[in-house]
Parts: C-alpha cells; sequence; structure tokens
C-alpha cells in the first residue's frame, strides 16, 4: 500500500514537473538562437559597412559558416538575413500580428 502511495505521488510529480522542464528547455533554446542571431547580426553588419559590400543571401550564408562554430540555432532552424535582421526559421522574436495567424496566444 505504501509502496502504491509512493509510485502515484512519483507519477503525479513527473507529470506536473516534465512539461515545465519541457518550456525551461525550449526557452533556454530559444534565447540562446536570439543571443547567437544578434551576434552574428552585429559582426556580420559590421563587416557589410566597413568593407563595403551589399548584402547577399549567398554571402551571407558563407559568412556565417566561416564566422560562426556550429550551429548557431540549437534546434538547427534556418538562418538568414532578411530586412536587416538574422532571423530563424525555428525561433521568432517578434510578437507582431503576423505571428499569431493560428490565433493561440504565445507563452501561456
Ligand atoms: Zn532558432
Amino acid at each position: 500500500m505504501e509502496l502504491l502511495v509512493v509510485i502515484v505521488i512519483t507519477c503525479i510529480l513527473l507529470v506536473i514537473a516534465v512539461p515545465s522542464i519541457n518550456g525551461i528547455i525550449e526557452a533556454t533554446e530559444k534565447k540562446a538562437c536570439e543571443e547567437s542571431r544578434l551576434q552574428l547580426e552585429r559582426i556580420y553588419e559590421t563587416h557589410l559597412v566597413t568593407e563595403d559590400i551589399d548584402h547577399s543571401e549567398t554571402f551571407f550564408q558563407d559568412f556565417k559558416s566561416n564566422r560562426i562554430d556550429g550551429e548557431i540555432c540549437p534546434e538547427k532552424g534556418e538562418i538568414r538575413y532578411i530586412e536587416n535582421e538574422v532571423v530563424c526559421s525555428v525561433h521568432h522574436d517578434h510578437d507582431g500580428p503576423e505571428e499569431n495567424d493560428n490565433g493561440e496566444v504565445p507563452y501561456l
């Protein structure tokens, strides 16, 4: 009987804990992705200005793989430079209305 109680309590704790751990991991990965993208954006824009180069997608992809070791995005999102911003295909840091097209409120 006591063992059963322990098992039941453990299960309840797991049910509560696992989603919040996943949430923490997701938030951490999103944050890491954002930081890497901001860093890349800064060095890339500085490079464009100092070398007097116009942005092109090919040049950006070369620059990215030459300057950054490993993945920018922990979720392996596709990294691109669009409208003066480094963006990730997995993580969106804009809370504009176009991101909420599924009608869900994020972060709840
Ligand atoms: Zn990402």
